[in-house]
């Protein structure tokens, strides 16, 4: 019979993402924790969340909330956690010893045809999984936040991760419901991080030259850029708003490199304290930090409400 056994090594706000996800596609995740009171208010947790999202006609999935929730279990041992897993999903926190130690340990309890998978935002698998007696059958498979409404994960294998074991967790990761892109060699930021780094910069820029209030410059994602790549991404913009791209690099392309020419600042001003502390003032006179977490859950709210219009188009 299929194995349906999944291993989800740290039982945080990813570790327990992936589990209601696994739980909702017919998998049986098993949460492990060094942490033993995490680990009961990870299990607690993803039970409540999962009857709230039922409650909101925001659950994923087959079966009722506590369907789903019944087939998540939990250990202290990681040697439990993983027997039986043919696949293994690691959310510790991100700090390169840390991850090494779990991949150590995680090494000399798995069998030969296990997938290792870290669900780390900037670590490549190459800095931490390099020395495994199974390594070719290590990589990172990275969700964005929150995972359960916002489906996308960049799968990044290593030189020596066995391709085999990229294309079975990108299919493993369309199965559930998720929507992978491979990475083809590994690199620093990964994909989403590098287009949003140079979204931050520009409105960095635009923000400390006077050009426009933070709100104003939100506002051009939210009401603007943000609305149409929710629906077709920046290259097929390009293609849609001429006759294909080529005749859209004809027509546009000189006027996009003069105004980069003209506009465009050097990296080395990124980021600066004095810029921060200007934004930080006026985004906390609407949004103070005390009120962060509600608007957190406001978001994932509007997010389950687009996640939910998305997949019934
Ligand atoms: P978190 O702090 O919420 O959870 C980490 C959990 O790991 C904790 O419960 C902790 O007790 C447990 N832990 C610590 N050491 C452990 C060990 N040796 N063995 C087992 N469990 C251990 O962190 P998180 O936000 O869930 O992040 C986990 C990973 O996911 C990180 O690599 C992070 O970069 C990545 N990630 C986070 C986000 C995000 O927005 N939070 C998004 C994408 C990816």
């Amino acid at each position: 019979s299929k194995n349906l056994k999944v291993a989800i090594v740290g039982s945080g706000l990813i570790g327990q993402n992936w589990a209601m996800i696994f739980a909702g596609a017919g998998y049986q995740p098993c949460l492990f924790d060094v942490d033993e009171g995490q680990l009961s208010r990870a299990l607690e947790g993803t039970r409540q969340t999962l009857s709230k999202y039922e409650k909101e006609g925001q659950l994923r999935g087959k079966g009722t909330a506590s369907e789903q929730a019944d087939r998540i279990k939990g250990t202290n041992s990681l040697q439990e956690c993983l027997d039986g897993a043919f696949y293994v999903q690691e959310c510790v926190p991100e700090n390169l010893d840390l991850k090494k130690k779990v991949f150590g340990e995680m090494d000399s309890l798995a069998t030969d045809d296990m997938i290792l998978a870290s669900s780390s935002s900037c670590l490549c698998a190459s800095s931490f999984a390099a020395d495994l007696k199974h390594k070719q059958n290590t990589l990172v498979a990275h969700p964005v936040n929150p995972p359960y409404f916002l489906p996308l994960v960049e799968i990044v294998p290593a030189e020596f991760t066995c391709p085999e074991v990229a294309k079975k967790t990108r299919s493993l990761m369309e199965e559930i419901g998720q929507s992978p892109i491979t990475l083809k060699y590994e690199c620093r930021g990964f994909a989403l991080n590098r287009i949003q780094y140079a979204c931050i910069n520009e409105c960095w820029n635009m923000y400390k030259t006077g050009l426009l209030s933070a709100e104003d410059i939100d506002k051009i994602c939210t009401d603007g850029l943000g609305l149409r790549y929710a629906i077709i991404g920046p290259l097929e913009t390009m293609h849609l708003n001429a006759n294909g791209i080529k005749d859209y690099c004809e027509r546009y392309a000189q006027g996009a490199v003069e105004v980069q020419k003209e506009t465009f600042h050097p990296l080395p001003v990124m980021y600066d304290t004095e810029t921060a502390e200007k934004i930080e003032q006026e985004l906390q006179s609407t949004l103070p930090l005390e009120k962060l977490q509600d608007r957190r859950v406001w978001r994932d709210g509007m997010l389950a409400g687009l996640a939910k219009y998305k997949n019934d188009s």
